[in-house]
């Protein structure tokens, strides 16, 4: 018996005239995704995409695992194929069915019928095949239409029919790419790996830069980060991390600014190299995993001294959450324990003992013209290496 994923549109079904771009994003990530597991075939329906195996060898197991990450799909069912002919969807109802049925103790059938040229009705087909799994079973289940255990649905669709228990929940969103690209600035903490998530799921493509700070940052610091964007990259797809030197600017602001103000400084070049690594690669924005208030550097007089230096938009999904709701996104999305892994952050080394709070913009640029601002930020990207995180 083949077996196949009726993979659902969420939110693209409300595009209107431009539902088809959105729609082949999807179908371009899908068969992406699919070279993975197998040869499959991968084609688009009214409000959904057929995924086909196209041999024994295709791995339906692996596939439907990565189509539940795949943004843009609101609902996934796994569901056997048959002809348009009532006979052969009782006997394949017969032999697929019974197996999501054992140890339930009610059922009930859902018929659809997108097309109208077959010969049943839904309510027909549903008691048709009601009756048959009634008499496979045994009598071990009954029906209830109000509230089964299981409903198993029948689809007479344009070019075959399908039968399934049901279908999953899916990752929901946009497309990844069909919002264009964003650069996510990727430390190793729990909050910027959701973040480049969360941005993900309304259709940006992530590409990611870090800052390390060796010797005061070691490898495996690097190596951490480089595993949480491998673990997000199963939602976003593989994730090109730019890799950054900070340490010589962060030992001239410690030869020669105010210590209160390195943090800020600090990140006033993150921002700004981050800008202009996002400008080479075609990328419109920026990520960052800020809460309003979770630290020093995450107030709201901190944030705009921040962002003065970004030259394109900062996005900050994580702006409104309180650490609880950042960290159950971490957990669903398998960082969490990565990013608790005690290994020190370029923004832990040298930290001030009283940061600012309330800085004021003049008094911060004031003291970031003690250095040569241009001239460490052109050095710093001149240390730029790129690491292809692909998912695992
Ligand atoms: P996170 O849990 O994401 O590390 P955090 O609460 O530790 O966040 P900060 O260290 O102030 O907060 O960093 C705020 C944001 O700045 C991070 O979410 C991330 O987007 C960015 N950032 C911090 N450190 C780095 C780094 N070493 N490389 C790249 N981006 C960084
Ligand atoms: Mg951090």
């Amino acid at each position: 018996m083949k077996e196949i994923l009726l993979c659902k549109y969420g939110e693209i079904v409300l595009k209107g005239a431009n539902k088809r771009y959105f729609e082949d994003q999807l179908c371009r990530e899908l068969r992406q995704r699919a070279k993975k597991h197998g040869n499959f075939e991968i084609t688009r329906g009214q409000s959904l995409i057929y995924v086909k195996p196209l041999d024994d060898f295709a791995d339906i197991d692996g596939m439907f695992e990565s189509a539940m990450k795949t943004f843009g799909l609101a609902a996934i069912g796994r569901a056997a194929v048959c002809e348009k002919d009532v006979d052969d969807i009782k006997r394949v109802t017969r032999e697929y069915i019974p197996q999501f049925l054992e140890g339930k103790k009610t059922f009930k059938v859902e018929g659809k019928r997108s097309d109208k040229t077959f010969p049943l009705n839904s309510m027909q087909l549903s008691e048709i095949l009601g009756g048959e799994i009634l008499e496979q079973m045994h009598g071990r289940i009954r029906v209830d239409v109000r509230k089964p255990d299981v409903t198993v649905k029948v689809e007479i669709r344009e070019q075959n029919a399908y039968v399934h228990a049901g279908q999953f929940r899916a990752a929901g969103g946009l497309p990844v790419g069909s919002s264009g690209h964003g650069m996510l600035l990727l430390s190793g903490g729990i909050d910027s790996p959701v973040a480049g998530y969360m941005m993900a799921k309304r259709g940006l493509r992530i590409e990611a830069v870090h800052f390390e700070s060796f010797p005061y940052t070691s490898e495996m610091a690097r190596d951490k980060v480089i595993r949480l964007a491998r673990t997000v990259a199963a939602y976003t797809g593989d994730i090109y991390v730019h890799v950054v030197s900070l340490t010589h600017i962060q030992e001239e602001l410690v030869k020669h600014c105010e210590e209160d103000y390195f943090t800020l400084l600090l990140r006033r070049y993150m921002m700004n190299i981050a800008s202009r690594i996002a400008g080479d690669h075609d990328s419109k924005c920026l990520i960052t995993g800020e809460s309003l208030g979770q630290v020093a550097s995450q107030t709201l007089e901190a944030i705009g001294v921040t962002d003065n230096a970004a030259t394109i938009p900062v996005l900050r999904p994580c702006i409104g959450m309180d650490k609880e709701e950042i960290v159950e996104i971490a957990r669903k999305i398998d960082t969490f324990d990565i990013s608790i892994e005690p290994y020190e952050d370029c923004c832990t080394v040298f930290t001030p003992k009283h940061p600012r709070t309330k800085p004021v913009l003049e008094k911060v640029l004031r003291e970031e013209q003690k250095l040569d601002f241009e001239a460490l930020v052109e050095e710093a990207i001149a240390t730029k290496y790129t690491i292809r995180a692909q998912a695992y």
